[in-house]
């Protein structure tokens, strides 16, 4: 009889100590949350603000994506829509930009003032380069971006996202060990695992259309991430596939929806 009580206690210790050996990879396999355009739905801050990245990292959002787009004269600048205030980007000087006030009536930043801000923060830099006026654009901006992200030593904070294919092929070229994520949503797993080791970052009806490819991409060794979800039952749909990433416009809601399901 003490034998059996032995082995059973044997046995229990060995699932507690199998419990607590997996109990980190469990935790590892909650998707990671990337505030969409930082974390601009709140008060005092604003799409693409300095404010929105600050923010974002207050909440320990592990990314802050944000969109870059280049000036007249060529400096790289901080924001979504080709224009604000009626003034287009592409075709108006540095000064007269930041001289703009965005919705919290923070001036538009520049890459530096953003990479400035960055510095006493943790969150990853999840930098999207719009698509630009030629491929040559697109490929000056990849150099301006790299070679400011070596300066400032953010190699490991630093990923790359696009809808053009032209600018992830070119910083495969440039930078591959950046993780370098591709937005469009048509090419498969397979397909972006040929151009190189880029991952999928496609809006969640893609997945609801192709669910199978969250499966292909990690066998293929490839990370996913899904936009923009905002509503809880698609944040859900979205954890459910196993995605590795989400980027939102509510990631307090994620977060605590993550934090739930522990
Ligand atoms: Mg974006």
């Amino acid at each position: 009889m003490p034998n059996k009580k032995k082995q059973h206690t044997m046995k229990k210790n060995i699932l507690f100590n199998l419990f607590i050996l997996f109990f980190p990879i469990f935790l590892l396999a909650q998707p990671k949350v990337i505030a969409h355009r930082g974390f601009w739905n709140t008060k005092g801050s604003a799409q693409n603000s300095i404010a929105a990245l600050v923010k974002a990292d207050s909440i320990n959002a592990y990314g802050s994506e944000f969109d870059v787009q280049i000036s007249k004269d060529s400096v790289l600048v901080i924001n979504h829509d080709p224009h604000l205030w009626g003034y287009h980007i592409a075709k108006t000087s540095a000064e007269t930009l930041t001289s703009l006030g965005l919705a919290n009536r923070e001036a538009m930043p520049t890459l530096i003032d953003y990479f400035n801000a960055a510095k006493p923060l943790k969150t990853k830099l999840i930098l999207e380069l719009k698509s630009l006026e030629s491929p040559e654009m697109e490929s000056y901006a990849i150099d301006e971006i790299l070679k400011l992200v070596k300066e400032y030593g953010y190699e490991d904070r630093f990923e790359f996202i696009s809808f053009s294919l032209h600018a992830v092929k070119d910083i495969v070229k440039k930078s591959p060990s950046t993780p370098i994520y591709y937005l469009s949503g048509n090419l498969s797993p397979k397909e972006l695992k040929e151009i190189g080791n880029v991952g999928l970052d496609y809006h969640f009806n893609v997945f609801n259309k192709n669910p199978e490819w969250v499966k292909e991409a990690h066998d293929l060794g490839l990370k996913v991430n899904t936009w923009t979800v905002n509503k809880k039952e698609d944040m859900q749909k979205v954890i459910d596939l196993n995605v590795d990433f989400i980027t939102t416009d509510e990631p307090v809601l994620l977060r605590d929806l993550l934090n739930n399901s522990l």
